[in-house]
C-alpha cells in the first residue's frame, strides 16, 4: 500500500510511503506518521492512499509508524489547510505540519506519549452550564446576540463599537448560546497578540465557570501548547481561545467563531507562510457552515467594505456600555504644532494640561509612537548623522546605557563622545523618543510618578504586566509609552492621553498608513475616561486641518472609513484591487531588481496576464537590512480570482527562471505593508 504525506518543505506535492497491511485502515488518513527524509526522521501527515507512485516502487520508503494516540485530522481540517496554503501560494505540507503542536512536530517519543497522558488526565473537568448573565445586556447588544443565534449556517457579522461598548460582552453570550445548543460545541476566540490573551481568558472563566477552556499560542511551553492543542483536537476544550496560529487548531466540533480586534495587522503573519488569521477564519466559517464574527472599535476597510456591500451583517453598538453618564467618552482636540511650538516635545497646551490633571490627582498617558532618547543624533558642524551600518536607517539614542542601536536590525554600538568626521564634541540628540519624553515629564512634573513601557523597559518578563498592574493600582501618575500601552488594557481614572507624534504616520508612504494611525488613535483615546470623570485627548499635529482629525474628534469611525474607501476606489487601491507583493534579496540592490525585473518579464508572457498590473521593480523603504539588499514587486488584479489563477503559473516560471546570482525571494498574497 501506499499513500501520499504532506512534510513541512517547499515541495510541489505530497511523498508517497509505503505502508504495511496492517496500519492501512481507511482511519489512516489524516493520522500523523513518522517518516524517513533524507537520513532524517521527520513528522507527516497522510492525505490520502496513492494507487500508482508514479516512481520506481521499490524506491518508496517506508512509513516508519502512525502516531496511533494523535486521532487522525478531519477532512475539514484538510481542505483548509490546503485552502489556505493554495491561496498563499506555499506548499500544502508548509502549511499543516507548522499547525502541528510543537511535541508532535518534534517527532513524537516518550516525552510525547507522557505529556499526552498528562494532559488527559488533567482534563476530565466536568463541563457545567454556563453561569448565569453577569450583566443585563442594552438593546443593541440583546440585537447583536440575537442576529448571531439565529444564523444557522454559515453567516459573517461585522461587530462596530468603541472600546467599551460591550462587545466582548456580546461575544461571551452568542459563544454561551452555541454552547448551550449542544453538549460537545466548540468555540473559537482570536486575539490578535499574547498579552491580551489573560484578561480575555479571565473573562471567559468568570462568564462560563468550570466550562474547559484553553488558550493557544506561541508564548506557552511546548508541554502546554501541545496539551491545549490536544484538548481541542479531541473535542474536550470547549472554548479555544488564541492568537493568529490557533485558526488551525484541529476543532471536530467547532460551531462559531469569534475574532476580536480584527483590524490588527498582528493578524497577519510577518514570515514563512503569510497568512491573515482573519480571512483565514471567515474561510474556515465558510467551509465549515458556521458563524463568524469580527469586532472591532476600527474595523479594517476590508471588512468594512463587506458589511456596507452586504456581505457581512454590521451590528454596532453605538456608545459605551454600563452606567450610562458615568462611561462618556473623550473630548479629542488637535494641538497645532506651528502655532504652539513644543518644548522638550510637548506643546504648551499638553504641558498644562498635563499639570492640571496630576494636580487633580487623575492619571495621563502620554503616547509616543517611538522608544530610545531620540531617533538621531547629529553633528550641526559637518552634518553627520547616526546611521545604521547594516541597514538604510538611522541608528537611534538610547541615553540610559549610552548606545546607538538599530531598531530594525539589533545592531548597536556606544555613543561616540565626539563627531566621528570632524571631531565635533556636541553632538545633538534630534526628535524624541520615550525616554526623552520620559526625562522631560520628570522635570515638568517633579512631584509626579512616571512610568515608562516600551519594548526597552519590557525585556524582562512580566515586567510589562507589573507595569501596568502599577497604573491599575493607581501608583503611576503618567505613564509614558509607545502603542504596547494602547491595546485592551482598562486604566480606570485615565483623565489625559495626549499624542505626541502621528504625524509621522500621516505622512508615511504606505497607503495603510492613516488607516493604521486612526486605528491606534482610537484606541488610546479608548483609554481616556472609563472612570467617568470627564477626558481629553491632545493630538500634536502639523497638519490639525487634516479629515482623519476632524473624524477622530467626533470619534467618528463611519466617516474615517467612508472617506478613506472613497479615495482607495477613486486611487484603485485595496480592498477595490488584490495585491500580491514579491519581495527579493541579494547581495546587492541591482542583483534585487534585475531579479524582480526578469520575473515581471516572465508574468507577462503568462496566460491571463492581461488581466494583472505588474509595477516596476522598487527598493523596499528599508532597502537594507541587516547588510542584505531588499527590492519588491508589486502586482495587482482588480479580480482577485484572475491573480488567484496567474499566481501560481507565474510563480513556478519564477523557480524555473535562470537566474544568478543567488537571490531569495517570497511571495506575500494581500500584503498588509508595502
Ligand atoms: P469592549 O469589548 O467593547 O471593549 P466590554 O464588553 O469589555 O467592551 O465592556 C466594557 C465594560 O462594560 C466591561 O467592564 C463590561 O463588563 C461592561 N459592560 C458591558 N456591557 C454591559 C452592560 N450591558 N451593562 C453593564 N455593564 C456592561
Ligand atoms: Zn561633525
Ligand atoms: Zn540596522
Amino acid at each position: 500500500m501506499f499513500v501520499d504525506v504532506l512534510l513541512d518543505r517547499p515541495l510541489p506535492a505530497p511523498l508517497v510511503y509505503r505502508l504495511d497491511e496492517s496500519n492501512a485502515g481507511s482511519h489512516v488518513i489524516g493520522s500523523c506518521v513518522v517518516v524517513p527524509l533524507g537520513r532524517e526522521e521527520t513528522i507527516g501527515i497522510v492525505i490520502g492512499f496513492n494507487a500508482a507512485p508514479t516512481i520506481d516502487a521499490a524506491k518508496v520508503r517506508s512509513v516508519r509508524r502512525v502516531v496511533a494516540s494523535v486521532a487522525p485530522l478531519s477532512q475539514h481540517w484538510l481542505a483548509l489547510t490546503r485552502f489556505a496554503a493554495d491561496y498563499y501560494q506555499h506548499g500544502w505540507g508548509e502549511v499543516a505540519v507548522p499547525a502541528l503542536p510543537p511535541l508532535l512536530r518534534k517527532v513524537p517519543g516518550t516525552r510525547f506519549e507522557a505529556s499526552l497522558a498528562r494532559a488527559r488526565a488533567k482534563s476530565d473537568l466536568q463541563a457545567l452550564p454556563p453561569r448565569d448573565k453577569a450583566v443585563q445586556l442594552t438593546t443593541e447588544q440583546r440585537e447583536a446576540v440575537g442576529a448571531i443565534g439565529s444564523a444557522r449556517g454559515f453567516a459573517a457579522f461585522l461587530l462596530h463599537g468603541v472600546t467599551g461598548s460591550g462587545k466582548t460582552e456580546v461575544y461571551l453570550e452568542a459563544i454561551a448560546e452555541r454552547l448551550l445548543e449542544s453538549e460537545s460545541a466548540q468555540a473559537l476566540v482570536l486575539v490578535p497578540e499574547i498579552n491580551l490573551t489573560p484578561q480575555f481568558e479571565a473573562r471567559l472563566r468568570a462568564r462560563f465557570a468550570g466550562l474547559p477552556i484553553v488558550s493557544l499560542h506561541s508564548g506557552l511551553p511546548d508541554a502546554e501548547r501541545t496539551a491545549a492543542w490536544l484538548a481541542a483536537h479531541e473535542g474536550r476544550a470547549r472554548v479555544v481561545l488564541g492568537t493568529r496560529l490557533a485558526v488551525f487548531a484541529s476543532l471536530p466540533r467547532l460551531a462559531m467563531i469569534v475574532v476580536d480586534e480584527e483590524h490588527d495587522a498582528s493578524f497577519k503573519a510577518g514570515d514563512g507562510v503569510r497568512y491573515s488569521a482573519r480571512d483565514v477564519a471567515v474561510k474556515r466559517a465558510q467551509m465549515a457552515d458556521l458563524p463568524v464574527m469580527l469586532g472591532s472599535a476600527t474595523p479594517s476597510l476590508e471588512s468594512w467594505r463587506q458589511a456596507r456591500e452586504g456581505r457581512y451583517t454590521l451590528l454596532t453598538l453605538p456608545a459605551r456600555a454600563g452606567a450610562g453618564a458615568t462611561r462618556e467618552l473623550p473630548s479629542v482636540e488637535c494641538v497645532d504644532l506651528r502655532a504652539e511650538a513644543p518644548v522638550q516635545g510637548l506643546a504648551p497646551p499638553v504641558r498644562d494640561a498635563l499639570a492640571t490633571c496630576v494636580a487633580a490627582r487623575d492619571q495621563a498617558i502620554v503616547f509616543i509612537n517611538r522608544r530610545g532618547y531620540a531617533p538621531v543624533i547629529a553633528c550641526a558642524a559637518c552634518g553627520w548623522v547616526s546611521v545604521c551600518r547594516r541597514c538604510t536607517t538611522f541608528a537611534a539614542f538610547h541615553k540610559t546605557d549610552a548606545t546607538l542601536r538599530c531598531h530594525h536590525c539589533g545592531w548597536q554600538t556606544r555613543v561616540p563622545v565626539v563627531c566621528p568626521t570632524c571631531g565635533n564634541p556636541a553632538l545633538a540628540a534630534v526628535g524624541h523618543g520615550t525616554q526623552r519624553v520620559e526625562e522631560a515629564l520628570h522635570e515638568l512634573l517633579p512631584a509626579a510618578r512616571v512610568e515608562r513601557i516600551d519594548r526597552d523597559t519590557t525585556q524582562r518578563r512580566h515586567a510589562a504586566r507589573d507595569a501596568l498592574a502599577a497604573v491599575h493600582a493607581g501608583t503611576v501618575d503618567v505613564l509614558v509609552g509607545t502603542q504596547m500601552i494602547a491595546k485592551g488594557h482598562d486604566f480606570r481614572r485615565v483623565a489625559l492621553v495626549a499624542v505626541l507624534n502621528a504625524d509621522s504616520q500621516l505622512v508615511a508612504p504606505d497607503f495603510r498608513a492613516p488607516e493604521r494611525l486612526f486605528a491606534v488613535l482610537m484606541q488610546v483615546a479608548g483609554r481616556a475616561g472609563r472612570a467617568g470623570q470627564p477626558s481629553k485627548v491632545l493630538v500634536q499635529t502639523r497638519f490639525p486641518g487634516h479629515p482623519l482629525f476632524a473624524a477622530l474628534a467626533r470619534l467618528d469611525y463611519r466617516a474615517f472609513a467612508e472617506r478613506e474607501l472613497a479615495d482607495r476606489a477613486a486611487a484603485r487601491m485595496p480592498p477595490f484591487v488584490s495585491q500580491a507583493l514579491l519581495r527579493a534579496e541579494a547581495r546587492s540592490l541591482e542583483t534585487a531588481l534585475d531579479f524582480l525585473r526578469a520575473a515581471a518579464l516572465e508574468g507577462g508572457k503568462v496566460a491571463g496576464a492581461s488581466a494583472i498590473a505588474l509595477y516596476d521593480a522598487v527598493p523596499m523603504p528599508l532597502a537594507k537590512l541587516a547588510g542584505v539588499h531588499r527590492a519588491q514587486l508589486l502586482v495587482e488584479s482588480v479580480s482577485r480570482p484572475a491573480l488567484q489563477r496567474w499566481l501560481p503559473i507565474w510563480l513556478q516560471r519564477v523557480r524555473e527562471m535562470r537566474f544568478s546570482p543567488r537571490v531569495r525571494w517570497q511571495i506575500e498574497v494581500d500584503p498588509q505593508e508595502i
